[in-house]
């Protein structure tokens, strides 16, 4: 309620909080020291840095952990996935380096027996999952007719 703004236009979005635009926009709001202007080497920085106990880039990505784990576990009670699958560049950044508070986040706050039935992976397509997924479409269509 009344979190964020977000770039579709509402406030409060999840994306508000642990997309890559917004953990920048986070830690520059923190005071962070400032990063490169790419996107990606900018949030490559972060996550390294956050390494560094203490700091305000491990606050950002901590919090950014436990946003993302607390929502994973509200999916879980919602719909009792099989798997879910964490993917995009930025989700892949993340999770290699903290796919297992991401898991324990989502324990807190999902269903133990939801959770316990439930994966939380990393894709393995890499960063083009949606181009090679949207690429898959009209192939589907085609093969279809
Ligand atoms: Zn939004």
């Amino acid at each position: 309620m009344d979190g964020r703004r977000c770039r579709c236009g509402n406030v409060g979005c999840l994306e508000a909080y642990v997309g890559a635009e917004a953990m920048l926009e986070r830690y520059a709001e923190a005071g962070g020291d400032p990063l490169p202007a790419d996107q990606e080497t900018a949030l490559a920085h972060l996550v390294l840095a956050a390494s560094a106990p203490g700091t305000t880039a491990a606050r950002v990505v901590d919090e950014t952990v436990r946003y993302l784990g607390a929502s994973l576990g509200g999916l879980i009670n919602l719909l009792a996935p099989e798997r879910i699958i964490l993917g995009g560049w930025a989700g892949l950044l993340l999770g290699d380096r903290y796919l297992g508070e991401l898991r324990e986040a989502a324990a807190r706050h999902s269903l133990r027996h939801l959770f316990a039935s439930t994966a939380i992976e990393l894709c393995r397509l890499g960063p083009d999952a949606v181009a090679l997924g949207a690429a898959t479409l009209p192939l589907e269509r085609f093969l279809d007719g």
